[in-house]
This record gives C-alpha cells, structure tokens and sequence, in this order.
C-alpha cells in the first residue's frame, strides 16, 4: 500500500517566529492520522519545527533543497548531513524554481539526490512540464527525460526510498490546477515509465505526489485519483487551516 501523503513547501516565507507560530497551529489541529504530514519549511525553522513535532505520530519535517556538495568551503550552503543532523527527514529536490531561478541542471540534481540519499534523507523529487511543452504535448516527454537523467542511475533499494512529485509549472502559483484527468494521466504515465524501469513491485509503492495550487477546494477532487497519493503544496500551506483541510481531504477511494 501506498503512503497517503501531503507535503507543505512553504518556500522563502515566514520569520522565525511566524514559522513557529505556524508550526504550533498545524501541531494543535486534529489532522487525519492516516496521512504522512511534511512540513517544508526554511532551513531556520527546521530544528524547532522537530522538537515541536516529534511526539506528534505522522509527521515528518523536510528541507526544501541540499547541496551538491558534500562538505567544505561552499558559503551560504546547508550539506545534507547538516540537514540530517537536526532532525529532518526528507528534502525536496528539483523543484521547478531552484531548475530555473538557480540554474539546477540533471547532473547536478543527480549529486543532491546522491548525497540526500547517502544521508538518509528521503528526495521528494519533483518534475513537470512548462505552458509551452504542454501546449506542443510534449509533457510526457519531458518528464521521461527528467526521471531517466536524474534518477535512473539508482539501484532499485534506493529509488524505492524516493517520493516523486509531478507539478506542471504553468500551475504552480498560478491559481492554475491540472483537471484531475490530466493529473490522473500524468500519474498514471509516471508510474507506468517507473515500472519499464524498475518494475511492478517498485512502481506500485512509489508515492506520486501532485503540486500546482493545489488548496482546500480542489485536493479532494486530486486526491481521489487513482495514481494520485497526495500533494506537494506551496501557498495553500502557509494557513494552518488550509493545510490541515487539504490533509484532511483524504476520505474517498481512489477512482480511476
Ligand atoms: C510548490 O511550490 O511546490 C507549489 C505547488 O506551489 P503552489 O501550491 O503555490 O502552486
């Protein structure tokens, strides 16, 4: 069985004690114990963010990027043994605006998956296509090449420990979601290209997770497709009540 998961990203937002205030809104709300709650938020909030939420079952605390480097002088980088030392336990990786507001390219993805990976964090690592290659349908294309560059080099043990998140870029904080059909589509597409690779076993337990405005009103509608396990979401995580809504959304079967 799949983990049902809903991973906030809350990107470069809140102060120190805005996070903490947020965190110990999420902590104080009465959140479905079935769903993987993570929490990604900057790298100052990290270590409380765990000692807030440790007692707490089913919560994990992430970091929104790690560096390709291992260790030494890197100024102003955060190595994935830092973030392993504090407490968290996932990172995301690949997001669409470190790709392209920081240049990330495959290879370099690759050696944060690797070091991520090395430290036992586990990589959420996201993918998508732009307005463009969606409106030339080139989208599945796209995403077939950002697994096989980034990912295929894995043995099977370790891409098993991954979360994938597909998140269109012409949805994310736009206000834009992807039909549940399109979701659905895609979802089914990644895992159907997980299962040419590393077969059937691997790619059924694979959380496949969906980002791109996903909110309050429309995460029922994502979340009851078929290959969708969850989300990846950015603004709608920045209100407790609208995080703890989108977690709490999980509560029909899974359609087709
Ligand atoms: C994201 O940043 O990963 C994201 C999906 O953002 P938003 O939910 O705001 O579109």
């Amino acid at each position: 069985m799949r983990r049902k998961i809903v991973a906030g990203n809350w990107k470069m937002n809140k102060t120190l004690a805005e996070g903490m205030e947020l965190i110990s809104e999420i902590a104080a709300s009465p959140a479905s114990s079935e769903v993987l709650k993570i929490i990604a938020c900057p790298f100052i909030h990290i270590p409380g963010a765990v000692q807030e939420l440790k007692a707490l079952h089913g919560f994990a605390i992430a970091a929104q990027n790690c560096s390709e480097h291992a260790s030494g002088a890197y100024t102003g980088e955060i190595s994935a043994a830092m973030i392993a030392s504090t407490g968290a336990t996932h990172v995301i990786i690949g997001h669409s605006e470190r790709r392209q507001y920081f240049n990330e390219t495959a290879a370099v993805l690759t050696q944060k998956v690797n070091h991520a990976l090395a430290n036992n964090l586990v990589p959420i690592f996201c993918i998508g296509e732009n307005q463009e290659e969606r409106n030339s349908n080139q989208h599945l294309e796209v995403v077939k090449k950002q697994l096989k560059e980034t990912l295929y080099h894995l043995a099977p043990a370790d891409f098993s420990r991954l979360i994938i998140a597909y998140e269109p870029i012409w949805a994310i904080g736009t206000g834009l979601t992807a039909t549940s059909h399109q979701a659905q589509g895609m979802h089914n597409f990644i895992r159907s290209e997980i299962n040419k690779k590393y077969g059937k076993e691997i790619s059924e337990n694979t959380s496949v997770l969906y980002g791109g405005s996903c909110n309050a009103e429309n995460a029922k509608e994502l979340f009851s497709c078929m290959d969708v396990d969850g989300g990846l979401v950015g603004g709608a995580s920045l209100k407790a009540t609208d995080f703890i809504n989108i977690i709490n959304s999980f509560t029909v079967s899974p359609t087709e």
